[in-house]
């Protein structure tokens, strides 16, 4: 029977593979980037594939070893005592879950390694035995490794669907504490920019990054800083937030937990920001002067702040629709179709509408205004 060979030299059956893939896709930490992790605990995950439609991945690390000291993670510093895929028993893996109808693609991320080039390699040799040697047409998210030299990533973006560098901090300064042997402009930055420009060269593909969440105290404002160069500079369809959580044994096992709701207020932050078109100088409103979000939604935040309420919603633009929280860009456009064969004479016109009742506080309607506003 054939044998899986540890990095410490242990071998499981051919058959314990499930006992393999259980280590190396625990060993994913913070890699969260919108996938879940099935309510039965398995490792195939849920995430939205080509053309918007969900799908499921199986997500796991090629190996768990990694000589970086990224203070957050349980991997840092790995040796020893890790476990790691060769290509071929990697892509049997996929192929088989696939052949079960478990799976519609892979989501493959990794440690370090002894050296980010060699695995890389192992990493993108698994995908071209799917793609090369097998035909797989599943979809493939490769997470490109910091450092990994020139030529492997763009065979990496041209093997895959979806390619990602973890920024995990969102500058320099913040990336020396979290993880010191990573330089941030180099290993990280230099290598975002070579995939925009590859990108740009193709007509499919997309890249996507994510960062830590509060691990060195950085403020949400830096964060979102950070994040709006990530949009604008690198070109990112997606940026991701995990919010710190210390894991016993790792460097940052004494820091401070963050909050769950901080990471759904950034999420907010980044939708008001990537898909209502908000700019950055009006987003900076909702937060403290700190710098920090409250535990509230930063669109109700902004417009306690800066919404010229109650807005006439037959006379309002959709500009100015969308800043009213419980209207979003689509329920804008609904109402501004509506007002072309009538007038909105009601509260009940706009439900009808699908606008959501914590929208009719700030409204006008027919020249009526709800007394209490918040
Ligand atoms: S690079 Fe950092 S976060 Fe990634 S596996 Fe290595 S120690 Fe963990």
């Amino acid at each position: 029977m054939d044998r899986l060979v540890l990095a410490q030299g242990a071998s499981f059956d051919l058959e314990d593979t499930d006992l393999k893939a259980e280590a190396l896709s625990r060993g994913m930490g913070y890699d969260r980037c919108c996938y879940r992790r099935n309510d039965d605990g398995s490792t195939i995950y849920s995430a939205w594939g080509r053309n918007g439609c969900r799908i499921s991945l199986f997500r796991t690390l090629f190996t768990n070893v990694c000589y970086h000291q990224c203070g957050y993670c349980q991997n840092a510093g790995r040796a020893s005592n890790g476990c790691s895929y060769t290509p071929e028993e990697l892509s049997d893996l996929v192929l088989r879950l696939r052949r079960e109808g478990r799976i519609d693609g892979l989501f493959l991320s990794s440690g370090a390694g002894r050296d980010e080039d060699s695995t890389m390699e192992g990493m993108i040799e698994t995908v071209r035995i799917l793609r090369v040697r097998h035909g797989f047409p599943g979809y493939i998210h490769l997470k490109i490794l910091p450092g990994t030299s020139r030529a492997l990533i763009e065979e990496a973006v041209e093997l895959s669907d979806r390619v990602s560098i973890n920024i995990e901090a969102p500058s320099g300064d913040v990336m020396e504490d979290l993880s010191p042997t990573k330089d941030y402009e180099r290993d990280i930055l230099d290598r975002q920019r070579w995939i925009r420009d590859l990108l740009a060269r193709r007509s499919s593909g997309s890249q996507t990054t994510q960062l830590v969440v509060g691990a060195a105290g950085e403020t949400d404002l830096e964060i979102f800083e950070g994040v709006v160069r990530e949009y604008r500079e690198i070109g990112v369809s997606r940026v991701y937030y995990s919010a710190f959580v210390p894991i016993k044994g790792t460097i940052f096992e004494g820091r401070m937990q963050q909050p769950r709701w901080r990471e759904s207020r950034l999420y907010q932050l980044d939708w008001l920001y990537r898909v209502y078109g908000l700019s950055p100088d009006e987003i900076k409103n909702a937060f403290d002067d700190d710098g920090f979000l409250p535990n509230e939604d930063p669109k109700v935040t902004l417009a306690r702040e800066s919404l010229d309420w109650p807005v006439d919603v037959n006379e309002a633009d959709l500009q100015s629709l969308i800043r009213v929280p419980g209207i979003g860009p689509e329920s804008a456009r609904r109402i501004i179709s509506y007002r072309r064969i009538k007038k909105v004479e009601r509260p009940s016109d706009l439900i009808r509408l699908g606008i959501k009742r914590k929208a009719i506080p700030y409204l006008r309607i027919n020249g009526w205004v709800q007394r209490r506003l918040f």
